[in-house]
């Protein structure tokens, strides 16, 4: 989707510190890390956020899942533990209308979050 930064990654005309690419997916780098370990994994495709998963796209969510927790064992980051975290919409803190998981980790995570 143009003017959209996370599609503009996808696309490598942004450049990004990519940890993991396959053909639906992409994990990278976040440019403002909130922990020593702090990646985005998106969809490729263009969804701007987790409330518009449908049953026919909500597959990409797993894979999203399923990339973040594979990322989290190769960082080393699985034990003693990991956040994965979706804002959805401003009040939630979400600033990039591309669906994304954030993984966060080496450091405690306190609760509730901010
Ligand atoms: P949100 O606030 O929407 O949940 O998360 C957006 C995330 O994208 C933030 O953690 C922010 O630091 C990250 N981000 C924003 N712009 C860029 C960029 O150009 N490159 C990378 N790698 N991350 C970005
Ligand atoms: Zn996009």
């Amino acid at each position: 989707m143009a003017d959209c930064l996370f599609c503009g990654i996808a696309a490598k005309e942004i450049p990004a510190r990519v940890a993991y690419e396959d053909e639906a997916v992409l994990a990278f780098h976040d440019i403002n890390p909130q922990a020593p370990v702090h990646l985005q994994v998106i969809p490729k495709r263009h969804i701007a956020r987790v409330s518009e998963l449908t049953s026919e796209t909500i597959g990409l969510m797993g894979k999203l899942v399923l990339t973040a927790n594979r990322l989290a064992g190769e960082l080393k980051i699985a034990e003693p533990g990991y956040r994965l975290v979706v804002n959805c919409n401003a009040g939630a803190g979400q600033s990039v209308y591309h669906l994304h998981l954030h993984l966060l980790g080496g450091r405690p995570m306190r609760w509730p979050p901010g």
